[in-house]
């Protein structure tokens, strides 16, 4: 089954939590063990599993992002968007997750993030549920 989530991202810089709509696609699919695979479809956006209790460490992220590709130096790319581009090359475009009794297999304090580097825009997210059907 292939979903895709459509993401608002109000934003320039955000981290959102998609785990709830990733779970609601890997219930619907009713496959019970298998694998969720995520794409994000976008040069300027990518997709982390990280915290999600503590939103403090989403700010941290995207502030030591910062500090690695800092905006106001030169870049060749002339749309003046290099940094988002090299942040979301950094953070990477695609996930994989073990899928178990129906869910996501995430530890306690993992939540599934879209990384916007470039909004606010309407993001989209490829979620692929892969396994056998229970029954
Ligand atoms: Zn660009």
């Amino acid at each position: 089954m292939v979903a895709r989530l459509q993401v608002e991202s109000p934003r320039r810089e955000d981290l959102i939590d998609i785990t709830p709509q990733v779970n609601r696609v890997v219930a619907e699919s009713g496959v019970p063990d298998g694998i969720c695979y995520l794409y994000v479809p976008h040069t300027t956006a990518g997709i982390i599993i990280n915290e999600s209790a503590d939103p403090d460490v989403g700010r941290d992220i995207l502030a030591r992002l910062a500090k690695l590709v800092p905006d106001g130096i030169p870049y060749q790319h002339a749309e003046g968007n290099a940094p988002a581009h090299i942040k979301a090359t950094l953070v990477g475009t695609s996930q994989a997750v073990p899928v178990q009794g129906g869910r996501l297999a995430l530890g306690t304090w993992q939540g599934v993030f879209l990384c916007e580097f470039d909004g606010p825009r309407t993001r989209t997210v490829i979620v692929q549920v892969m396994g056998d059907k229970a029954g």
